[in-house]
């Protein structure tokens, strides 16, 4: 099972992980991060991977 995780040390609220994994991810209302469901999908792994190489803080994790 893949999941996502978000580092909280790290996250700097850039947003664009839920730019670019809008399936999983909203923003609250100062931009960070909400993930109802951690559990990714087969078919959004790819984008969930892309999402986390995109982040600059390197804080979305895939595991
Ligand atoms: S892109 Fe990274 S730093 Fe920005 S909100 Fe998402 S997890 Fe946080």
């Amino acid at each position: 099972m893949t999941s996502i995780a978000v580092d909280w040390t790290r996250c700097e609220g850039h947003g664009i992980c839920a730019r670019l994994l809008h399936e999983k991810i909203s923003l609250d209302e100062w931009g960070f991060p909400l993930i109802d469901e951690p559990e990714v999908e087969p078919h959004l792994v790819k984008a969930a991977r892309q999402a986390a190489m995109a982040c600059p803080a390197l804080a979305l994790r895939v595991e």
